[in-house]
C-alpha cells in the first residue's frame, strides 16, 4: 500500500481541507483566526462553492461541540486532559482551544500526521509570530527528527504514517519520554484521553484502522496497573468519515476521489449510521453513537443559526447538499474504566 502517487494524492486532501476551512471562515460561516497562517497565500484564495463552506460549518461546529462537552465532562475540577488528533493536517483547532475557555485544562495536544505534512506544518508554525507566540517561548519550541517534529509546552507535532504496526511507529513517539522530562511520556497514561479522527480512517484499511484504536486501548490498559487507582483512564474518541458509499451517490463520490488518484483501501467496514458505532464498540467502548451531517443540520443546529448561515450565501442545489451531508458521518464514543469485560462482549 506504499504507492507514492496514491500517498502523494491522499496528502493533498489536507489542503482541500484547510482550503475549505479558511473559505468558510472567510465567507463568515465560523471564526478562525488561525487557519490563514496555516495555508499559503491565504489571502489569494478563492471561496469554495456555498455547498463544501455549508457542509465544513456542519462538521466543524459538531465536532467543536462534542470536544467542548468532552473537556467540560472530563477535566473538572483543575484536573487536565490531553487531545490527539490523527492525521491533522493543517487543522487549527489547537490553537483555537489553547486561546479558549479550556485552554487551562490542555496538558497535552498531540498531532500526528505523514513527515511531509507535519514539515510543513513546523515551518509554517516556525514562520508564523502569532501561532508560535501560543505554543510558548522561542526556547519551549523545539524542533526534532529533522525537521519532522516539533514539540513545545503542551503541543507535540509528530510524523508517523498511520497505517504502520503502532506499536513500531506511534509507539515510539508516543509511548516515549521527551529528553528534558524523563519521567513521563508525551501521552500520559493518566489522563482522560480524546481521540480525534478528522476525515483519516477513511485513507486507511479496516485492518489499520482497528489496529490503531486498539494500541491506545492498550496504551491505557496497560498503564492502569501503576498510574490510575481503580482502573485505566477514560478514553473518548471521535471520528469524522464518509459512510454509505455503494449507493448511486456514493459511487459519484469515489470517482471524484479517483479522478484524483485517491483510491480507498479495503472494502467499506461501517457501510450505515447504525454501524459506525461499531468502530470503538468493538474495542470495548462503553458507550457510542454516530448522526449523519444531514441529521446535524436538521435536528441538533439551532434554528437562528440556521437562518443566519442560509443569509451568508445563495445555495441552488439543496438537494445536492442533502444527498452530500446524508454521506459524512460523526462517531463518538468514551470507554470509561473498568468498562473492557462487558463490552467486549460486543466485537
Ligand atoms: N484532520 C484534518 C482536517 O479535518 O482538517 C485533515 C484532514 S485531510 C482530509 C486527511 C489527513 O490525513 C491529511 O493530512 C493526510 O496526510 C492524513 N493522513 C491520511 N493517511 C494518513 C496516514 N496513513 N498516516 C498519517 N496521516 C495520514
Amino acid at each position: 500500500y506504499r504507492n507514492q502517487d496514491s500517498d502523494a494524492a491522499i496528502r493533498l486532501t489536507d489542503s482541500d481541507a484547510a482550503l475549505a476551512r479558511l473559505s468558510a471562515v472567510k465567507k463568515g460561516y465560523m471564526q478562525d483566526p488561525f487557519i490563514k497562517h496555516l495555508i499559503p497565500r491565504a489571502h489569494l484564495q478563492p471561496p469554495r462553492p456555498p455547498l463544501i463552506n455549508i457542509g465544513t460549518y456542519v462538521r466543524s461546529e459538531a465536532i467543536d461541540n462534542l470536544i467542548d462537552e468532552w473537556l467540560e465532562i472530563s477535566c473538572q475540577d483543575g484536573k487536565k486532559c490531553q487531545l490527539v488528533s490523527l492525521g491533522a493536517g493543517s487543522d487549527s483547532r489547537f490553537w483555537r482551544l489553547a486561546t479558549g475557555p479550556h485552554k487551562d485544562k490542555l496538558a497535552a495536544y498531540i498531532e500526528v500526521d505523514f513527515p511531509d505534512v507535519t514539515t510543513k506544518k513546523a515551518m509554517a508554525l516556525r514562520k508564523s509570530r502569532e501561532l508560535s507566540a501560543i505554543l510558548g517561548s522561542p526556547e519551549q519550541i523545539k524542533i526534532s527528527h529533522g525537521g519532522t517534529a516539533l514539540h513545545a509546552k503542551n503541543y507535540h507535532l509528530l510524523p508517523v504514517d498511520l497505517r504502520l504496526p503502532p506499536s513500531e511507529s506511534l509507539a515510539t513517539f508516543l509511548a516515549k519520554p521527551l529528553s528534558d522530562n524523563p519521567s513521563n511520556p508525551i501521552l500520559s497514561h493518566s489522563l482522560p484521553t480524546l481521540l480525534i479522527f478528522e476525515c483519516v480512517l477513511v485513507y486507511m484499511s479496516p485492518e489499520a484502522s482497528s489496529a490503531l484504536i486498539q494500541w491506545f486501548v492498550d496504551y491505557f490498559h496497560q498503564g492502569s496497573s501503576s498510574t490510575v487507582a481503580g482502573g485505566h483512564a477514560p478514553l473518548a474518541g471521535i471520528v469524522y468519515e464518509m459512510f454509505g458509499l455503494r449507493d448511486a451517490f456514493g459511487q459519484v463520490m469515489l470517482n471524484n476521489l479517483k479522478s484524483r488518484n485517491v483510491v480507498l483501501p479495503g472494502a467499506e467496514p461501517y457501510p450505515t449510521i447504525s454501524s459506525l458505532p461499531h468502530r470503538f464498540l468493538k474495542h470495548g467502548f462503553t458507550t457510542c453513537h454516530a448522526l449523519s451531517l444531514r441529521e446535524i443540520r436538521r435536528h441538533y443546529t439551532n434554528h437562528s443559526e440556521l437562518k443566519r448561515i442560509s443569509s451568508l450565501e445563495m445555495l441552488d442545489e439543496v438537494e445536492e447538499l442533502n444527498l452530500v451531508l446524508e454521506h459524512y458521518g460523526i462517531t463518538w464514543g468514551i470507554k470509561l474504566p473498568d468498562a473492557s469485560d462487558a463490552a467486549s462482549n460486543l466485537s
